[in-house]
């Protein structure tokens, strides 16, 4: 009797659990590459980074409207965490402060942080995103744009330009500036030296006074030396830092010419539209937040400003009189009059903004303007 033991069918079907084995392995290991895959293109969205530029028209961590963009920057990074880091860079570092909307639109940078008004020599509409003399205030400019249709029409006005507005920090009312010469009459403006930019400086010129433009950091020794007579800049806060107090006597109010002006945010379309969704939201949460933070700033440090120069400096705080602010008014409306007659997207946007600006005054006059009267009684 053989010992040997016939093993040929036990190979044969081990051979073929085998194969069975392996066949099942392969589907299963494909079905986990396909699951994988899935989830790696989820995984690579929400894991890819972006290194953003932020060019700024001024000095980097310049008080107010410096700190506005970097409160802006490092929100986005920690929201996103750290999947959009944002890079500020101070005017001139990379672009000059008047090249920001270009570098935006070229893309030299995504995003930038300055103001409309400084495009109006290109686009007639742009000074009504920011501020007009004798215009709205920051709450109501806000209203304007969140809920007045304001911010449809900033896109519409910048979509040909490839860039993106949001609305990015208000000063609230500036001051109407610091003075070496009595105001006392609109005689008086006559040739009057005064650093005044933008809309406010043509309409000052109108009025009969000489509009001069200076960058901020001319100011001080241009009102010492008397090349000027006098120079608006924003208000208590920013001016006291620059000593505007030191070199002239006279510190003139309401800024007529720059009641709440809005600063803008501005991206560029492509890389916006590169942005996954979520990375979308967090830069309108982010500028939604700075728009307001700069107005809150600005409220909390130009009251302290203010009884600081009152009560520790030798100025003198006058108000403007009537007569001269009605010449502005005048000289403003006629040339706002001139640019909406000259470019018909300008009369679209002035339309809707004047809509919206004289139902907001009919309203203040029996609320905020009613109360803060009545404060005073
Ligand atoms: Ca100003």
């Amino acid at each position: 009797m053989s010992s040997k033991t016939n093993y040929y069918p036990l190979v044969i079907l081990a051979l073929v659990a085998a194969l069975v084995g392996v066949s099942w392995l392969y589907v299963f290991d494909k079905a986990a590459q396909y699951n994988g895959n899935g989830q790696q293109q989820q995984q690579q969205s929400t894991q890819q980074t972006y290194h953003w530029k932020l060019v700024t028209s001024w000095p980097k961590n310049f008080p107010g409207l410096g700190t506005a963009p970097e409160t802006f920057a490092k929100l986005i990074n920690r929201l996103s965490n750290g999947r959009l880091t944002v890079t500020v860079y101070g005017g001139g570092e990379l672009v000059p402060p008047m090249g920001v909307f270009d570098a935006v639109s070229q893309g030299t940078a995504e995003i930038g942080h300055t103001a409309a008004y400084y495009w109006k020599g290109k686009i007639p509409a742009a000074p009504f995103f920011t501020s007009v003399p004798f215009g709205m205030n920051a709450q109501e400019m806000n209203g304007w744009l969140f809920y007045g249709g304001g911010m449809e029409l900033w896109r519409e006005v910048y979509a040909p330009f490839g860039v993106v507005p949001l609305a990015g920090g208000n000063t609230g009312v500036q001051m109407a500036g610091w003075f070496n010469k009595e105001i006392n009459s609109v005689d008086d403006l006559k040739g009057l030296k005064m650093r005044i930019p933008g809309v406010g400086g043509e309409v000052f010129s109108r009025a009969g006074g000489t509009a001069v433009t200076l960058p901020g950091s001319e100011l001080y020794t241009s009102l010492q030396s008397g090349v000027i007579d006098a120079t608006e800049w924003v208000g208590p806060y920013n001016d006291m830092a620059i000593g505007l107090h030191e070199v002239a006597r006279y510190y003139y109010y309401p800024g007529w010419h720059e009641p709440g002006p809005t600063l803008e945010v501005i991206v560029n379309q492509q890389a916006l539209d590169s942005l996954p969704e979520d990375l979308k939201a967090m830069i309108e949460v982010a500028a939604r937040y700075a728009n307001q933070d700069m107005l809150d700033e600005y409220t909390a440090r130009n009251n302290a400003a203010l009884l600081e120069l009152q009560n520790n400096h030798e100025i003198e705080l006058r108000r403007l009189p009537d007569d001269v602010i009605k010449a502005l008014r005048v000289a403003s409306d006629a040339y706002i009059e001139e640019v909406i007659g000259s470019d018909p997207l300008a009369k679209k946007v002035y339309q809707s903004w004047k809509t919206f600006a004289d139902g907001a005054k009919n309203y203040h006059h029996i609320s905020e303007q009613a109360y803060i009267n009545a404060r005073d009684l």
